[in-house]
């Protein structure tokens, strides 16, 4: 079987491939940078993250954008409040989520798109929409008129008609002609800051920017659109009205939304002060890696709820990996073959395979990863590992890894001691005599995990720490 995905817009778990050409067109809601990002954001940041990796080990390329929100109302008031232009103040946080970002070891997409960068497309787009007649001005902004466009809700599966008075669902202080419309361009107020565009001076809306840059970059339809599911509604059912009012063509194939990141049963979030930085947990001592794991572990479409303790025992988990990689990669184990063993990791590479496929389902991938670390422990206790094992073992864990990237230390390069530097290079000394070259590699390549490099030099092997 292959990848198998949940599809908000249909809701159901249907089969993904990519349209065309073997490479998925990803965009995805990116951070809005007004302040450092805490790990309930960076939850649907590591779902990304999955997801990316998991659509590269399914064999599909990768054409993913995702964008920075860097104009916004908190932006705009904080900035203010520091005396600083909103440049200069959401650079500052810009950067920190690309700090925290590498901490978490999270892929960068193909293209991360700035708002800010992309003011005359979206005037444009938004005249286009005028022209169409789907817009409407007052004092100088203009909206989206909601019911030219009667799909609306399509996505949020929520049932609009005779609704016109409902609650108010936008947080935008402008004068609107139905609850549900939204504004695409702001006038300029005093004090704040402006672009003179074919619109008018102002600023963009929030929902515009990521339908235009989706269009610019990625084409009329995209195969995949991600988000925390807060998204859903209003923001990606007013990025579809937008997107098809603008092109008549489906916006996004697949909607993939995660779930939040809470604590005690309620969301983290900055307004309910119940969150943590990643910067406040590294302080504590905790590793990012753990943080990852911790992310990563329960699948994306169910809530997760963050305590210290889970934190803890994804250090523990980690742990248990690293100590079986070292294991396998310095114990000495007697010659020969355990086809038994082998065939072990091959069921446990398609247990993995098959967990991740079913809709990135990685609490069933960890579940698969850690019977066999179990079992193949036990074996190697016992003796019956033998040397011709270690290749399929060692492909069990590249796996694991490639999705969940925990194994390596980062800067912790003092992890292997000196003695056991000398044993691996004595090891891989013996394995290039043997024409073991692939070996050979192996512990060239594990040793630069752990910060080690190598010099064959005329006197023999020389190493140094990074
Ligand atoms: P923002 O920076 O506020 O635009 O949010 C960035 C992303 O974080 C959005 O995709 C939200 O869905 C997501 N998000 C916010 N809070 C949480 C949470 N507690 N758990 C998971 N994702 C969240
Ligand atoms: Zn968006």
């Amino acid at each position: 079987m292959s990848l198998r995905l949940y599809n908000t817009l249909t809701l159901q778990v249907q089969p993904f491939a990519p349209d065309r050409d073997n490479t998925v067109r990803m965009y995805t809601c990116g951070p809005t940078v007004y302040d450092y990002a805490h790990i309930g954001n960076f939850r649907t940041f590591v779902f990304y993250d999955i997801l990316r990796r998991w659509l590269q080990a399914s064999g599909f390329g990768l054409n993913h954008v995702m964008n920075i929100t860097d104009v916004d109302d908190k932006i705009i008031r904080n900035a203010t409040a520091q005396g600083k232009s909103i440049s200069d103040y959401s650079a500052i946080y810009t950067k920190a989520y690309f700090e925290d970002s590498a901490l978490l070891r999270l892929q960068k997409p193909e293209h991360v798109t700035p708002a800010t960068e992309h003011i005359p497309e979206m005037a444009a787009a938004i005249r286009k929409l005028g022209e169409l007649g789907y817009t409407y001005e007052g004092e100088g902004s203009t909206y989206f008129r909601i019911s030219k466009f009667p799909e609306y809700g399509k996505l949020s599966h929520i049932n609009f008609s005779g609704n016109r008075a409902g609650a108010r669902v936008d947080v935008d202080e402008y004068e609107k002609d139905d609850a549900r419309d939204f504004v695409l361009w702001k006038a300029a107020k005093e004090n704040e800051p402006y672009w003179d565009t074919v619109v008018g001076r102002g600023r963009p809306g929030w929902h515009i920017e990521c339908s235009v840059m989706a269009i610019e970059y990625l084409g009329d339809t995209l195969d995949l659109h991600a988000g925390g599911v807060d998204l859903i509604f209003p923001h990606h059912e007013n990025e579809i009205a937008q997107s098809e009012s603008l092109t008549h063509h489906p916006f996004a194939r697949f909607w993939v939304h995660s779930e939040f990141l809470l604590v005690d049963g309620q969301k983290m979030s900055k307004s309910l002060g119940n969150f943590h930085t990643l910067r406040d947990i590294l302080d504590k001592g905790f590793s990012p890696e753990s943080v990852r794991y911790l992310l990563a572990s329960v699948p994306y479409r169910k809530a997760l709820n963050f305590t210290f303790d889970g934190l803890k025992s994804a250090a523990t988990a980690i742990d248990r990996m690293r100590n079986f990689a070292l294991r396998l990669a310095t114990e000495p184990f007697d010659e020969g073959q355990d086809a038994a063993l082998d065939e072990r990791a091959v069921q446990a590479t398609a247990a993995f395979r098959e967990s991740m496929d079913d809709d990135l389902n990685t609490a069933e991938a960890l579940a698969a990863t850690f019977e066999y670390v179990r079992d193949v422990n036990i074996a190697m206790d016992r003796g019956a590992f033998r040397t011709g094992n270690r290749e399929r073992a060692q492909e069990v864990l590249n796996l694991f890894d490639s999705v969940f990237d925990v194994l390596s230390t980062g800067a912790d390069s003092n992890s292997l001691a000196d003695d056991k530097i000398d044993a691996l290079i004595e090891e891989r000394k013996q394995a290039k005599k043997s024409r073991n070259f692939s070996r050979a590699d192996e512990i060239r390549a594990l040793l630069a995990d752990a910060g080690v490099i190598l010099e064959d030099t005329k006197d023999g092997v020389r190493w140094k720490r990074k």
